[in-house]
């Protein structure tokens, strides 16, 4: 299967397939580390899982995932629609 690439150009699929987590440049950040090891799990939301954490600070809340982190660093902040991972529980 091909795609058109920026400038028009067909590429192969199997061409833009991303690299594993530890090949590619920049920082790893303590989400996307998760994420790699975790997965994703489809149909699922991170705000339905019991892992899931709302905190209430002077300014904003922050959501946080227990699994992951719950420090007050906003790099370990997560969304509520983010797509659940493999390790998702139902909320009781
Ligand atoms: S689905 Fe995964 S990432 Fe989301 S709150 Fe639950 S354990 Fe954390």
């Amino acid at each position: 299967m091909k795609q058109l690439d920026i400038y028009g150009n067909e590429v192969d699929l199997k061409e833009l397939d991303p690299k594993p987590l530890e090949k590619q440049g920049g920082r790893i950040t303590l989400k996307s580390w998760f994420r790699n090891c975790y997965g994703y799990r489809q149909g699922f939301y991170c705000k339905n899982c019991k892992f899931f954490e709302s905190k209430t600070g002077r300014e904003k809340t922050c959501y946080k995932c227990t699994k992951m982190s719950t420090s007050s660093n906003k790099e370990t902040d997560i969304r509520k629609n983010d797509i659940a991972c493999n390790l998702y529980e139902a909320k009781p």
